[in-house]
């Protein structure tokens, strides 16, 4: 109530695209912090009165929305996950409940919406766009599974969590000779699997989109056994195998001691590495311009080495295929 108080005292200021809001929603992922930061700071610098929703899309639903100024986001820049919150709120599919998302927002006179997210929270976007109020996205997921960019927002942070996990696994697994089994996050990417594994010298890689049959896997480790590594890493995204099941098997097909390490949601936390604070904060700040200059219904992007702006529509078109240049290159250096 107090809020809403703050928001009609603001009214006087609202013509298009004055008051903007902004949510983390989805999986959170290292990055959301600064990307807050940079769009509340470059919001408040470009003349915008600036909102932060809390929980994600939900908040929008129970009012949950607060004005921010420069200091309400101060000392986050170093932290992971999202100071604001997030959520899976489901019945956000649903036309009624984002018409009352809208309306709550129109209270605020809130006139634009920034979603930092992954493809799902785009996807509640491109409903909101199409249903008539203007929003602009930033990918954040530790997945990178997002089509039109290069990297989405935590990517890093992860494969180097991941890397890190790695180097300390060899630095064992080589002093004993063994044959190591590492599971990463990646339900239905592989693209942790494949960026840390080819950082981190891995053997063999599987991801969802490069599945390999258990005969298939064995071949490639008895090539590693009889080129006489010092060990064998494997490395397998979530979805594509269980490294325990795997282990299991490899274990009775080459009596070879096997040892396996499920990262699992290590991988989503931690203090956001240079270059995802670094990308979090050029596409807060290109969010904002997006409203600036009207371009809404877009995505910040950060392809073959340039920011820009693509549509949320062509995003969500197609899944973000595999880097087939990093797949190749495994291939090569893991002779
Ligand atoms: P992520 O954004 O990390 O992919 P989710 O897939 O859980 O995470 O999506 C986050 C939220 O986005 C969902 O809980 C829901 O509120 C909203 N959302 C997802 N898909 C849709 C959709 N098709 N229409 C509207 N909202 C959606």
């Amino acid at each position: 109530m107090e809020a809403k108080e703050k928001a009609t005292d603001k009214e006087h200021k609202h013509k298009k695209f004055t008051n903007l809001a902004v949510l983390t929603s989805g999986g959170d992922a290292p990055g959301m912090n600064p990307c807050l930061r940079a769009v509340v700071r470059a919001g408040i610098h470009a003349g915008f009165v600036m909102y932060g929703v809390y929980h994600g899309y939900k908040g929008l639903v129970t009012s949950d929305i607060i004005d921010f100024n420069t200091r309400s986001v101060g000392g986050i820049l170093h932290l992971g996950g999202t100071v604001i919150g997030t959520s899976r709120f489901p019945e956000f599919e649903k036309a009624s409940v984002r018409k009352e998302a809208v309306a709550n927002l129109k209270a605020f006179f809130i006139n634009g919406l920034i979603v930092i997210g992954g493809e799902g929270s785009l996807r509640g976007a491109l409903e909101l766009e199409n249903e008539g109020f203007p929003v602009v996205g930033i990918p954040a997921t530790i997945d990178n599974d997002i089509n039109e960019t290069d990297y989405a927002i935590g990517f890093d942070t992860a494969v180097n969590t991941v890397l890190e996990a790695i180097y300390r696994l060899r630095d064992t697994a080589a002093s004993h000779g063994r044959l190591v089994i590492l599971e990463t996050m990646g339900r239905h990417a592989g693209h942790i699997a494949l960026a840390a594994g080819l950082a981190g010298g891995a053997e063999v890689i599987i991801t969802p989109e490069k599945r390999l049959s258990m005969d298939e896997i064995e071949e490639l480790v008895q090539q590693c056994f009889t080129r006489k590594k010092l060990f064998t890493m494997v490395v397998v995204a979530e979805g594509a195998g269980s490294a325990n099941e795997i282990a299991d098997e490899l274990r009775k097909r080459t009596q070879k001691e096997v040892t396996t390490t499920v990262l699992g949601y290590i991988q989503r936390g931690g203090t956001p590495t240079a270059f995802d604070t670094l990308l979090a904060s050029q596409m807060g700040a290109l969010a904002i311009k997006a409203f600036k200059t009207g371009k809404t219904g877009t995505m910040t992007s950060y392809k073959d080495g340039k920011f820009q702006l693509v549509l949320i529509k062509d995003v969500l078109k197609k899944p973000k295929p595999l880097n087939q240049d990093l797949y190749e290159l495994y291939k090569i250096l893991a002779m």
